[in-house]
């Protein structure tokens, strides 16, 4: 509810104060009123009530309405006064309202009253509302005025061209200039040059799009130097919301947040390079630089220590005092501090001192100040880093100090981990170097071996087809044994060396149980024959079904050979067992079961051990005890597990589980084994390039049954010359390892002209990669020494066409 008018009538007349009273009801006023008759009633009144208005005559007999006005001016100047009378003239009313009258009502028209009083009340409120504004206007005038001179950030304000409009006082203390040496002084004068082109840029944001904008940059001090800074600004929109023209702006010295930043990029940086592999001078490099952005106008300088010589080494590449300083210095700055084993900060009269009482001497450059730190790792101390700046002095503080010190810790663990590593890198390389000798070792080991072998074993077996009586053939035959036992402990050190390097690989492919079994089999009946063990019989124990599988059936034949020849090995007489069967496991198990001399419980863990051999002093002693650990690595290579289960004095049980992974098709690709024979090579001529003339000789006895004629090549050029002469040649046995060309050079050259001429290497080299050496050189086909007469001419036989029926003359081949 609006509260009731306050009206303070001054009259001295109670007919019109009546006239008064009744206008007032009549224009529907809600009010009370007090009535003042004199002058002394008037002065009490005004505070006592309190009026809202106040109406006064003019002429009264103790004071006039001008006494009244002045009074109420100086007691209530805010209460609108209106001057009632009857007898007022024109001119009266004037000076009234020149003396702060609000208005005047002649009696004789007080139907004016009203009007005039709803008038004065509202001008009245229309000037307490502007006198609250211009009170409101001037204390926030106040308050930005107290911001703008307290704040340690500099407000100002430029126009479009840039001009400084306002500057606070902070900008003495923010960069050294009273306000008044800026105002009128272009904002980009101050900006450094680096910057310029991006604040204008964030200025133009600020014009075209009225977005407020924060920029960095570095601002032009009194004293010349640059300080960073960031500018809040935004521009001053007018009283249609629309830009003004002119750029409101807060500038903070962020000087110490850049600096902050920058060791911390620093370090992150040298991390980075620390993380990354680069070599130690790489490394150098990035610390010089991301020490100048932390400590512009200084140089830098690192040494390693030796601790053993006890001296610090400037490795080239590393941050040396000078470029004619020594490599190697024990007496320098670096060097005391590395004995001292702190952090110092050094004045030039310091280092002049410990120059003078020769404690330091030599490559120490100038330095107006210096610090230097030691740097450690693995608690040693590892070197020194030296900071100096040879113009001013005392320019490093203890924070500097402590800055280093963690910077150089950086440095330290790096400079660790790099010599580490290098010394891991070298470790390495010396390992991968000796494996590559091991490797040239085996190689030659196994070439130089089977070279012989090749010779020994391939007569004997030309021998054992001649019509020989009982004892030679059993001299033959012991011939064989032995040969073959060099052979299988060749192979076996080379699978051996293979598997320790992790150089073995698995060819997975597939095959048939069956015809894998039935290979075993007839192979180590021979085997068991030429041993002439009559009392032992081998079986194959029926298959239920044949299944394609795939594995490495050459893998896993090595595996059932090893079984196969320990039990022929170690069962006098008895039975051996060979076979295959599905388990409910999902694997699949090849086992070899003898009836021999059994193993005892306590030996059975140990035998798949390296060079564990039982100790059979009575029984067969023969044997490296490699084969069952090879066998233990392969069935780790082929996913499989190798049991064994056996009874002393009765016999034992050896498998192998492969996992069963049945092919569907039936797309095998098997030995060639099974390869028609045909021993007829009647018209062919075959070139034989091989250096030792052993080999060769085997080689042309062997073929010599097949009437096919032999031309010798001694190396690998002349093997080029008579092909590119004879071109009646079918067939090359070309060796690897030749006298002045290789047998790879000689291939690929051969090729080259005689693209469809069958090359088939014959090599003792036998080593992992040598056969795919022998198919990237060209050859058609691999043959390793000791090669068989058997086997040579099957292969031979693969290549050469064969001949007519007539010319498969069986008489031929008795010769
Ligand atoms: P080795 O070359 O000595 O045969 P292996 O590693 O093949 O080496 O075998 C290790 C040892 O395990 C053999 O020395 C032998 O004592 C024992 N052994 C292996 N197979 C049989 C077997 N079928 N019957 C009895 N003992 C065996």
């Amino acid at each position: 509810m609006a509260q009731q008018l306050k009206i303070l009538i001054v009259e001295d007349m109670a007919q019109d104060m009546e006239l008064i009273i009744i206008q007032l009801k009549k224009e529907g006023f809600d009010f009370k009123y007090k009535w003042a008759q004199n002058k002394k009633e008037f002065i009490t009144e005004i505070p006592a009530f309190c009026p809202d208005i106040i109406l006064s005559d003019y002429s009264m007999p103790s004071f006039t309405g001008m006494d009244a006005l002045e009074i109420a001016r100086e007691t209530a100047p805010d209460t609108p006064f209106i001057i009632v009378t009857g007898s007022l003239n024109e001119e009266i009313a004037v000076s009234c309202i020149k003396h702060g009258a609000w208005d005047y009502v002649i009696k004789e028209a007080i139907i004016r009253l009203g009007p005039a009083i709803r008038n004065a009340l509202n001008l009245k409120d229309q000037k307490q509302k502007k006198r609250q504004a211009q009170s409101e206007l001037l204390r926030s005038e106040q308050l930005y005025r107290l911001l703008a001179g307290n704040i340690s950030d500099m407000v100002s304000k430029v126009n479009l061209e840039g001009e400084f409009e306002f500057v606070s006082p902070s900008s003495f203390t923010l960069l050294g200039y009273e306000p008044d040496e800026i105002l009128g002084k272009n904002i980009y004068s101050f900006i450094h040059g680096d910057e310029i082109k991006s604040v204008k840029a964030d200025m133009a944001l600020i014009i075209n799009q009225t977005k407020p904008v924060i920029t960095q940059c570095r601002f032009k001090k009194s004293n010349g130097k640059y300080v960073w800074v960031e500018i809040s600004s935004s521009g001053f929109l007018n009283d249609e919301h629309k830009f003004s023209g002119e750029i409101l702006s807060v500038t903070r010295n962020i000087q110490k947040r850049k600096e902050e930043e920058a060791i911390r990029d620093a370090v992150f940086n040298i991390g980075q390079a620390v993380v990354k592999s680069l070599s130690q001078k790489e490394l150098f490099a990035i610390i010089k630089t991301e020490l100048q952005h932390i400590f512009p106008d200084s140089y830098f300088h690192l040494g390693l220590y030796d601790s053993n010589k006890q001296i610090v080494e400037y490795p080239s590449g590393t941050m040396q005092p000078s470029h004619d300083t020594p490599k190697t210095c024990n007496n320098c700055i670096i060097n005391y501090i590395i004995q001292k084993n702190k952090s110092i900060i050094f004045s030039q009269e310091e280092v002049d001192k410990l120059i003078k009482n020769g404690e330091i001497k030599g490559c120490n450059p100038e330095c107006r100040s210096c610090m230097g730190i030691p740097l450690h790792g693995d608690e040693k101390v590892t070197g020194g880093l030296v900071v100096r700046n040879p113009h001013k002095s005392n320019v490093y503080s203890e924070n500097d100090l402590r800055l280093l010190e963690f910077i150089a810790s950086q440095i330290g663990l790096s400079i660790l981990g790099k010599t580490n590593e290098e010394k891991l890198i070298r470790a390495k390389e010396q390992a991968e170097e000796s494996d590559r000798l091991k490797s040239a070792f085996l190689s030659n080991m196994s070439h130089e071996i089977r070279t012989p072998m090749n010779a020994i074993l391939g007569f004997a077996e030309l021998l054992s087809q001649y019509p020989l009586d009982e004892e030679q053939m059993d001299y033959i035959a012991r011939i064989k044994e032995s040969g073959t036992m060099l052979i299988k402990l060749i192979n076996d050190i080379i699978d051996l060396s293979k598997i320790e390097a992790g150089q073995l690989s698995v060819d997975i492919h597939t095959f048939s149980i069956q015809k894998l079994l039935e290979d075993l089999f007839i192979s180590f009946e021979k085997v068991k024959n030429e041993l002439k063990k009559a009392d032992l019989k081998l079986v194959m124990a029926p298959i239920e079904q044949d299944y394609f599988i795939q594995s490495d059936s050459y893998r896993l034949k090595q595996v059932l050979s090893n079984f196969l020849s320990n039990a022929i090995k170690y069962t006098p007489k008895g039975v051996i067992t060979i076979g295959a069967k599905k388990t409910g496991k999902g694997t699949i198990s090849f086992y070899v079961k003898d009836t021999g001399i059994g193993i005892l419980p306590e030996k059975l863990n140990s035998i798949f051990e390296r060079f564990h051999k039982i100790d059979n002093t009575d029984t067969i002693s023969s044997g490296t005890g490699l084969g069952l650990a090879i066998c233990r690595s392969l069935a780790g290579y082929l996913e499989a597990s190798i049991n064994v289960e056996s009874k002393f004095g009765k016999g034992s049980v050896f498998s192998i589980d492969l996992p069963f992974v049945q092919s569907k098709s039936a797309n095998i690709s098997e030995s060639h084994d099974d390869q028609i024979l045909f021993s007829n090579f009647k018209n062919k001529s075959i070139l034989i390039v091989e250096d030792d003339e052993s080999s060769y000789f085997y080689i042309a006895s062997a073929l010599k049954k097949t009437g096919a004629s032999i031309i010798w090549a001694m190396d690998g050029d002349q093997a080029i010359d008579i092909c590119k002469k004879d071109f009646t040649i079918d067939l090359i046995l070309m060796d690897i390892r030749l006298p002045k060309l290789s047998g790879y050079a000689a291939t690929q050259t051969i090729k080259s002209f005689r693209a469809e001429l069958p090359i088939i290497a014959q090599t003792a080299y036998a080593m992992q990669g040598e056969k795919q050496k022998c198919f990237d050189a060209g050859c058609d086909d691999y043959l390793a020494k000791p090669i068989l007469p058997d086997d040579l001419i099957r292969l031979i036989s693969k290549y050469i066409n064969k001949p007519d029926e007539s010319d498969n003359d069986p008489e031929d081949q008795k010769e």
